[in-house]
Order: structure tokens, then sequence, then C-alpha cells
């Protein structure tokens, strides 16, 4: 049942159906009642129709309410009945907001009119949005064997979906959306801990007093004789054995910190500050950003030279 969308049908010679008087698929419930009948088969038209009527209750805009005050006021409601699988055959993918008075006497449906703003709020995004007019298009009706004129109840939310839902129910739009989202990803500033990163590839510290690309194996065998790895870094001279590999793994991580403190320093230095009382690389690389934010202590961090 849930999957089950009323399409307007308009055969100028054929009259199994009646022309409804609204093309916007089943927002005219004669026509949705003789479709089903068509098409469904036995149904509980009296659920169909407190359906409707639940749906339609919150499409219809209040006097003195903006249309921004209705999409807030019906929202949550709005929610809880998707949430209850209800189900409505004209407020398909979207509810279409209305005004005035409907007329429900059972057989008699008669919903209150299209409000010309033609606002909706969308059952993907629960955006706000507009529902333009379209054309049926000319279809082959492979029942009926002919050509007949069709809109279907997706035709109407297409453009949106394409082109400005957040989950849009096509391919396309869902295209769109992972295109924004890399090309987002793509223009974010650089933040200051990446440009330090990369910069540790060009920075001036010695090659062969890196050893960040080796294993402990291949140092052992750089080093050769007495069986040890070694780092210099700070002034002093770290070795460990080729089997401790805990050893080696921390006095590389210990380098790497050295260095990109060091990138760090260097780079306050060059702004003309000096640290005084120094903290791990990863909170002095805000420094950078904003200095003299540091400087307006008791005890500051840093001064300017
Ligand atoms: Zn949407």
């Amino acid at each position: 049942m849930a999957d089950f969308d009323i399409n307007t049908i308009i055969s100028k010679k054929d009259r199994m159906l009646i022309k409804p008087f609204n093309l916007r698929p089943g927002y005219d419930m004669k026509y949705v009642i003789q479709y089903l009948n068509l098409y469904a088969g036995n149904m509980d038209f009296n659920k169909i129709f407190n359906n409707e009527r639940l749906f339609d209750n919150l499409s219809i805009i209040k006097q003195n309410e903006t249309i921004l005050q209705w999409s807030l006021r019906v929202r949550v409601p709005l929610q809880d009945l998707l949430n209850n699988k209800k189900y409505s055959f004209y407020h398909r993918y979207c509810l279409f907001l209305s005004y005035g008075k409907g007329k429900f006497n059972n057989f008699d449906y008669y919903r209150a009119r299209i409000h010309k703003s033609h606002m909706a709020i969308c059952f993907s995004c629960w955006k706000l949005i507009k529902i333009d007019d379209i054309q049926p298009k000319k279809t082959y009706h492979y029942g009926w064997q002919k050509y007949v004129e069709i809109i279907e109840a997706k035709d109407l939310m297409v453009n949106h979906w394409n082109n400005k839902c957040d989950k849009p129910m096509t391919d396309f739009g869902k295209a769109r959306i992972i295109q924004i989202a890399w090309k987002n990803y793509k223009n974010r500033p650089e933040s200051l801990a990446t440009r330090v990163w990369n910069a540790l590839k060009t920075d001036d510290y010695p090659n062969d007093k890196k050893f960040l690309g080796l294993t402990p194996y291949k140092a052992d065998r750089a080093n050769g004789s007495n069986g040890y790895g070694y780092i210099d870094y700070d002034g002093g001279r770290f070795f460990w054995h080729p089997n401790d590999y805990g050893l080696w793994a921390k006095y590389k991580k210990e380098l790497l910190n050295f260095r990109l403190r060091h990138y760090v320093k260097e780079l306050l230095q060059q702004h003309g500050y000096r640290i005084i009382n120094g903290k791990p690389w990863y909170i002095m690389v805000k420094w950078i950003e904003n200095p003299d934010h540091y400087l307006n202590k008791d005890y500051p961090d840093l001064i300017r030279i």
C-alpha cells in the first residue's frame, strides 16, 4: 500500500477514468477512488479517507498565520504521521499548503483549496519548497495500448529533488549532493596543523638523522657494527636494540614531536615572538594564529622580541 502512487492519466477517447478536476496526482478524491477500484482492488476506504483527512488538516494554513509559521507548526505532527506509516495519496512526497476549508462527507470528499503560493514541505529534507505546475507528458500506456497524457506524483518533486533537496530521491540529485560535498572538501582552508605537518617534509632536518622511514631492522643494518639503532635529536643520541620495537616506536614518535615543535617555534620566531613557556606542538600551533592574545597574561607563554 505504502508504495502505491496515483497517477493523473488523461485519455481523450477512453473514459475508463474521469478527468480529474485538478491535475495534481491524488488531489481529486473521486478520481482516486475510481483509480483504486481499477488498479488496486478491494481497499479499506474508511481508512483511506481518515488518512487523507489527517494530512489535509495539517495542510491548511490558519488565518493570520505566515507560511513559515504554518510550516513550523505542522512539522512535528507531520513527522508523527509519517513515522506511524500514515499515508496520503495527495500528500505523497510533500505536504502541500492549502487554505480555506475542506468538505468531508465520506465519498463526497473535497479538499481545501491549493494555496496560491504553491508552497509545500518536502518529506525528505523538511524544507519549505515551491511546487511549480507541470504539464502532463505524452506516454504510451501498455495496459490501455495507446498514448495518454500522464503526470506521476514524483514529477512534481523532481525539480526540487534534482536541485535543492538535501536527501534527494533521484540519482541525479544524489550525484549533486556528492559533488557539493566534494567541492566543499576541496575548498576547505588547510588547517595550521596540516600546514605544519606538510612543512616537515621539506624542513632542513638532516635526512640521515630522520630515520622516519626506516624499520628497526633496517636501522640496525644501516648502523651495522654494534647491532644497535639510534636517533639523534635535541643534542642527544638515543639507542635501542633492534628487537625492542616498543622503544624504537617511542623514539620515532618523540623525534617527530621534536621536529614539529621545532618548526612551530621557528614560525613564531619569524613572526617576532619567543616562547618562554613551551607546550606540546599541537597547542603551540594555535598561538601562531593570534600570538598577542597570549601575551597579555600574568605568566605569558611567549614574549615579543
Ligand atoms: Zn527535499
